[in-house]
C-alpha cells in the first residue's frame, strides 16, 4: 500500500495511491491502522504532494553501504554512526532545495528512509520491525564544505529545505532487496541496491531506540551508496527507489525570508 499526504483545496489529507494514479482519500490515523476511505477519489495530477509524514526528528545513519565504504576506502563501522536533521529542514516532493549563500559545495545523498509506526524505546532487534510503518525516499542534502569545516555535522546537514521526503510511504516493501538510484538532470549518479546496507533495518531501529524514543512519523535515513557529488542552482535531482517511486526536487538560490 502506498500512503500519500497531500494538499487540495487548501486542505491537507492522507490518501492511498492506487495503481491508476488515483488517490483514495482517507480519514483517521494512518499510523495505528484505524483509517477508512471517505469515498472521495482525486487524480494525483490535481493535488500537491507533501512529505508523506511530518517527523519530530530525522535520525540519519552515517556510512552504511558496502560500496560507499569501498569508494571512500573506509573500514566498516562496528556500530551505526548517527546524527540528526531538524524538523525545520523538512521538504516535499517537487519542492525547491535552497543552495545556502555561505556554502560552495552542496551535495546530494540519495537514501532509503524508514518511517516509524509507533513509539519505540529500547526495542530489541527481534521485534524492531513491528515499529516500522513503511519506507520512503529521502535526499540527505549536505553542505559538504561546511560539514568538513565544522567537524560537527549539524550545520552542514540542517539548513532549511535539506530534508526532502516522498513521494509516498510504501508499507509492503522488502527494504533489503530494492534498487536505489539518484539522478541529476536525468543522469544516473548513484546506483546501488539496499542489499548492500551494512546495518539492516531492525538493527538501525533498535540501535537508535536505545538512545532516543522514536515517535510515529519519525524517520531514519539509512545512509547513502557510492557516487555522492555536487549540485548547482537549476539542477533537477531525483531519488528513485524500486517499489516506492521517484522523489523530485529542484535546486534554487537562497530565498529571502
Ligand atoms: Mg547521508
Amino acid at each position: 500500500m502506498k500512503i500519500v499526504r497531500f494538499e487540495a483545496d487548501n486542505t491537507i489529507n492522507y490518501g492511498i495511491l492506487a495503481a491508476n494514479e488515483q488517490i483514495h482519500v482517507v480519514k483517521g490515523d494512518i499510523f495505528n491502522n484505524t483509517f477508512t476511505e471517505t469515498g472521495e477519489i482525486l487524480p494525483l495530477n490535481n493535488v500537491k504532494l507533501l512529505s508523506p509524514c511530518v517527523p519530530s526528528k530525522a535520525v540519519c545513519i552515517g556510512l552504511n553501504y558496502h560500496d560507499h565504504a569501498r569508494e571512500m576506502k573506509l573500514t566498516l563501522p562496528e556500530e551505526p554512526l548517527i546524527f540528526l536533521k531538524p524538523s525545520s529542514a523538512l521538504n516535499h516532493p517537487n519542492g525547491t532545495v535552497e543552495y545556502p549563500a555561505i556554502s560552495k559545495n552542496l551535495h546530494y545523498e540519495g537514501e532509503l528512509a524508514i518511517v516509524i509506526k509507533k513509539e519505540a524505546r529500547k526495542v530489541p532487534i527481534e521485534t524492531a520491525e513491528n515499529y516500522v510503518l513503511g519506507y520512503t525516499c529521502a535526499n540527505d542534502v549536505t553542505a559538504r564544505d561546511i560539514q568538513m569545516k565544522d567537524g560537527q555535522w549539524t550545520r552542514g546537514k540542517s539548513f532549511d529545505t535539506f530534508l526532502p521526503l516522498g513521494p509516498c510511504i510504501e508499507t509492503e516493501l522488502d527494504p533489503h532487496n530494492v534498487s536505489i538510484r539518484l539522478l541529476l538532470n536525468g543522469e544516473v549518479k548513484q546506483s546501488s541496491n539496499t542489499s548492500n546496507l551494512i546495518f539492516k533495518v531492525a538493527e538501525m531501529v533498535s540501535f537508535v531506540s536505545q538512545v532516543m524514543t522514536l515517535y510515529p512519523g519519525d524517520v531514519i535515513l539509512t545512509g547513502t551508496p557510492s557516487g555522492v557529488g555536487p549540485m548547482q542552482v537549476g539542477d533537477f535531482v531525483t531519488v528513485d527507489i524500486e517499489g516506492i517511486g521517484a522523489l523530485n526536487n529542484t535546486i534554487v538560490g537562497e530565498k529571502e525570508r
